[in-house]
């Protein structure tokens, strides 16, 4: 059984403007110690979609479908029930991760906090030495060179970077089923980048955590991922195996961002100018009828402009597109 199972997600705001539709016909599953990019230009979803799984949607958010874990559905619970599921069952590294933290306690109380939901949820009794060692191990993996010091300190009293690297800190305590991380590398610099993603790759193949790598960026997604899933205009349009989906991408949208990608190791080394595609995404508040991608789709054909196509799984893909019998 997969450890996350979503069904026909739908997520909109209510705005002075209307309603934004911004997911919808999501359906996806997750098996453990899967590392899943989620990519697509900014705008497409992405961040909304890992909102709703951890479930911190604004205020104005209405969700539909279902998001099962351990059989129960997390849009169902109530915020006080949800409390128990956050941290361990699910953990999201939100893209501006200064609101992860507490301004008013120190990052030694807020690592060592985790460490004590840890430890009571599976059962160990707490050890207050016990969480001072695992808070500074966390934050040796985040190459603090002076954790005890960094215990000490006020989110404030940090820079972005640090602040970012507190965050993943926490999320090794935790250790979470589902670790859900919006492009949580965007603050690092670029060794410090590829120590996070060794990180995260341990947790996904020791703990068998499952990831969901929120990122604009393709390369990224392709050192991290085990798998990908590609979003247009709050829709699922292609998912399936990183290495096949990169090399033979079905999608009109995806053939689109990985165009011209001579060859994989400059693909790997982050070296390629991803082609853009002509044409901007859609407005949430506007979007074209039929398949998403029709005004910008250089196969477009009638029925595209007039019927949106469904998830339709091909071979081992799952994609969303006419030319495969949408
Ligand atoms: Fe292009 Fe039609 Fe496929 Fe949409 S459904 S991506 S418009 S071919
Ligand atoms: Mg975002």
């Amino acid at each position: 059984m997969a450890l996350l199972s979503i069904k026909d997600l739908f997520v909109g705001y209510r705005t002075i403007m209307g309603t934004l539709h911004v997911l919808d016909d999501v359906n996806l599953e997750i098996n453990k110690g899967e590392i899943v990019g989620i990519v697509g230009e900014s705008g497409s979803g992405k961040s909304t979609l890992g909102q709703a799984i951890a479930r911190v949607l604004p205020g104005n958010a209405i969700a539909s479908g279902s998001i099962m874990v351990d059989g129960v559905n997390l849009l169902e619970l109530s915020e006080k029930e949800m409390e128990n599921y956050r941290g361990t069952t699910v953990f999201m590294i939100l893209q501006n991760p200064f609101t992860s933290l507490n301004p008013v306690k120190t990052v030694g109380y807020q690592l060592m906090e985790a460490a004590r939901i840890r430890m009571e949820r599976s059962g160990e009794k707490y050890s207050e030495d016990r969480a001072y060692e695992m808070a500074i191990q966390a934050l040796k993996d985040l190459r603090f060179p002076d954790p005890e010091i960094i215990m000490l300190r006020y989110p404030h009293q940090l820079s972005g970077g640090q602040i970012q690297r507190v965050v993943l800190a926490m999320s090794l305590i935790l250790r979470p089923k589902i670790l859900i991380a919006d492009e949580p590398t965007s603050a690092l610099d670029v060794t410090i980048q590829a120590q996070v993603i060794n990180l995260f790759k341990q947790l996904s193949k020791e703990m068998e955590t499952a990831i969901l790598f929120i990122t604009h960026d393709i390369s990224l997604a392709y050192v991290i991922s085990t798998r990908l899933v590609v979003l247009y205009a709050g829709r699922i349009m292609e998912d399936g195996d990183i290495e096949s989906v990169i090399r033979e991408p079905m999608h009109p949208y995806t053939q689109g961002l990985i165009a011209g990608v001579p060859d994989l190791s400059k693909f790997v080394s982050g070296k390629i100018k991803l082609q853009s595609i002509p044409g901007n995404p859609p407005s949430f508040l506007d979007l074209p009828s039929g398949c998403k991608f029709h005004p910008r789709c250089p196969y477009v054909k009638d029925i595209c402009k007039v019927q949106e196509p469904k998830l339709t799984r091909v071979n081992n893909r799952i994609v969303r597109c006419w030319l495969y019998g949408g």
